[in-house]
């Protein structure tokens, strides 16, 4: 007998649950796809233990009938395709038809669920793949699915699940995407009890994000929209000092389905080069709709990941179009003094948006604030009373009326200057308050910008020197010099091979001071060699204009200007496209409002 053996369907109901249902957040995310799908309005996910004991979701879609019921535990039984031609114009978020299989063969599942054509719904017990009990229940129009002892058949599985933290911040995570992907269902998620989110429905998805993200949030996002014909993008993305230290803070959708989209990650990262400090990552939502035949979901068990069609033109059109928005948009960093904003200062905001339940009580608070868009609620939309908690407050915050505009687009200006502050910052009146420059930082974006401006148009202007400078570098050094000659001479540098690692330097940009020069190419030379500029060459650009600027020490910290002196810097500043930040992205102004000033002075 050969050694090959055909393995019984009980192991291999297992192992391909395996693949699909990895821990209680891909339980979550498969039945909430599924309550999407049969059109619910309202979503309820109630979990135990990180969802390790329990995870249960109630729905008020459109259920099922007995026979679909049992139906829908079979493996590749799905209502949603019935051919390959209908899997390449899928609109649902489910059509493999093999979640419930799987949760059931490694889980206690239990499904109520009745349609509207019966007046007795149908509910369903299996345990480890196994029917148990299958009857008649009384239950209104909607599904519940529940899912105990997630992996109590597959020990090592279950030994490997994180502690109930970090499972329930998946959770967490799972239920944002699927809710920012469907504003117009209210979701409510409870935690061992306690209702921890809770999201009426809205009208737009502006309204969404207000429910979900903290409130200092709310002025920082720029709507972004493009369109190219076939596809079209639109969403928000977070202006650049609301970051975060890991992409958590990126909800991608191709169609609504929830994705990770590296190309996109990239485009943003791109997008926002010379604007962010190092390790942070910028926050934005984006929706791209493309027809589905251009898009390849069926990559990847959990469809988080997807092909796309052409997906570098859409990557540099985004790049483009988000620099631009960035640039007309942008606004400086407003310093809070009200308690209110104190509270919730970024500085204490967790780093995830899976955050943990206390960090959503604390902030629902505020949320109870905030003004958004909802709908009026029909008798009909209540969600039936078999949540495990009870339903009646599910509206408690409806009726809110009104939408915020957001906050207007500043331009930046010149006002009438105080002066300067510690040798340091330069103090100055703007239409609503009061703008505090750092000089240095200010002064690195204007020649970062003016070198790379160099690059692209000739040249920038450059001096003469009335000695040469004689330079003489390191091996290493004068070959990476060599090799950057013609940029740095675009920057406004004479500079002359002598041989044996030498050179002659006859002109300097006019930003830098003679006395400055050989330093600055002596660094230049040294973090050029370490962390060779790579890449497309407007990074490479981008990367030595950078290093120059930072370089370049006109105007030092702690040096006092004159009033023309501060006059021309902030002229010049106005005319950077990225004013706001230095280039390693650290605020070059913060601006105090009147309105925090009022506040803090109790005067409203
Ligand atoms: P898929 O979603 O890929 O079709 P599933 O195993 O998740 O596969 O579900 C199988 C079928 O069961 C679905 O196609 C759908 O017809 C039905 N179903 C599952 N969950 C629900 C629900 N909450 N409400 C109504 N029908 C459901
Ligand atoms: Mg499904």
């Amino acid at each position: 007998m050969g050694k090959i053996k055909i393995l019984p369907e009980g192991i291999v109901a297992k192992i391909a649950a395996g693949e699909v249902i990895e821990r209680p957040s891909s339980v979550v995310k498969e039945l909430v796809e599924n309550s999407l799908d049969a059109g619910a309005r309202m979503i309820s996910v109630s979990v135990r233990n990180g969802g390790k004991s329990l995870i249960k979701v109630v729905d008020n879609g459109e259920g099922m009938n007995r026979e679909d019921a049992e139906n829908a535990l079979l493996r590749y039984a799905t209502s949603k395709i019935g051919s390959l031609e209908d899997m390449s114009r899928v609109k649902t978020l489910g059509f493999r038809g093999e979640a419930l299989t799987s949760i059931s063969a490694v889980a206690r599942f239990t499904i109520a669920t009745r349609d509207a054509g019966n007046s007795v719904g149908t509910e369903i017990r299996v345990e480890g793949g196994k029917i148990e009990t299958a009857g008649d229940c009384e239950r209104p129009v909607g599904t519940t699915v529940e899912v105990r002892d997630l992996f109590f058949n597959l020990p090592v599985r279950r030994k490997f699940l994180k502690a109930e933290r970090m499972e329930y911040a998946e959770i967490v995570d799972v239920v944002n995407r699927l809710s920012i992907a469907y504003s117009r269902t209210a979701f409510r998620l409870y935690r061992d009890g306690t209702l921890a989110l809770d999201y009426p429905p809205c009208l737009e998805l502006k309204d969404r994000m207000y429910q979900i993200c903290p409130p200092e949030w709310r002025e920082a996002f720029i709507p972004l929209s493009i369109e190219d014909g076939f596809w079209q993008i639109h969403g928000f993305v977070g202006k650049p000092e609301i970051t975060r230290n890991s992409r958590s803070g990126q909800f991608f959708f191709v169609n609504q389905r929830p994705v990770k989209i590296l190309s996109f990650s990239f485009a943003l990262q791109h997008s926002f080069d010379g604007t962010l400090p190092q390790g942070r990552y910028p926050v934005a939502v984006l929706f791209l709709q493309i027809a589905p035949e251009n898009v390849d979901i069926n990559v990847h068990p959990h469809k988080r990941e997807v092909r796309i069609l052409n997906e570098g033109m859409i990557q540099s059109l985004m790049i483009k179009k988000i620099k631009e928005v960035l640039r007309t948009e942008g606004s400086p960093p407003l310093l809070r003094l009200s308690e209110r904003y104190e509270k919730a200062s970024m500085a204490d905001m967790p780093d995830q948006l899976s955050l943990p339940q206390a960090i959503f009580h604390e902030r629902s608070e505020v949320r109870g604030s905030v003004p958004v868009t909802l709908y009026q609620l029909s008798g009909r939309d209540t969600l039936p009373v078999v949540a495990e908690e009870s339903p009646d407050s599910f509206w408690r915050s409806n009726g809110r009326g009104g939408v915020d505009t957001p906050a207007a687009l500043e331009k930046l200006r010149l006002g009438k200057v105080f002066g300067q502050l510690k040798g340091s910052y330069i103090l100055m009146e703007v239409d609503d308050g009061l703008m505090v420059i750092d000089q240095h930082a200010a002064h690195e974006r204007i020649i970062y910008e003016e070198i790379l401006h160099s690059f692209s148009n000739g040249s920038s202007p450059s001096q003469a020197l009335l000695i040469p400078l004689l330079i003489h570098f390191d091996g290493r050094e004068s070959a990476v010099l060599e090799e950057y000659l013609p940029l740095l001479s675009k920057v406004g540098f004479g500079i002359n091979e002598l041989g044996n690692n030498s050179f002659s330097i006859d002109a300097r940009p006019s930003f830098l001071k003679t006395e400055e020069v050989s330093e600055t190419l002596r660094d230049f030379a040294q973090s050029a060699g370490e962390g060779k500029a790579k890449g497309p060459l407007v990074e490479t650009h981008e990367k030595i204009a950078r290093m120059i600027a930072c370089k370049s020490r006109s105007i030092k910290a702690k040096e006092e200007l004159t009033y023309e002196e501060i006059k021309e810097l902030i002229q010049r500043l106005i005319r950077a496209k990225q004013p706001f930040t230095c280039p390693h992205g650290r605020p070059a102004l913060i601006k105090l409002t009147t309105r925090e000033l009022e506040a803090k002075f109790l005067r409203t």
